[in-house]
């Protein structure tokens, strides 16, 4: 996860140190961004995008 204009402060070498020196993937469980901001990745947007649509769907749903 270089080159792409961010690095991550815990990222050593390509690896993590924060998740068990595994490989850096931006947004994996245990990653300090999980959940928490939109990605290039589109398929770890899903969780941010099922949140938005929960909250703009009629309370009435259920
Ligand atoms: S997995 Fe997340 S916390 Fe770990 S180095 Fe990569 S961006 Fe940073």
């Amino acid at each position: 996860m270089s080159g792409g204009g961010w690095s991550c402060p815990h990222e050593v070498g390509g690896n993590c140190s924060k998740v068990n020196d595994q490989p850096c993937d931006p947004g994996m469980k245990g990653c300090e961004l999980y959940g928490r901001y939109a990605f290039f990745n589109d398929d770890k947007n899903d969780r941010l995008r099922q949140k938005a649509e929960r909250l703009r769907a009629p309370a009435a749903e259920e």
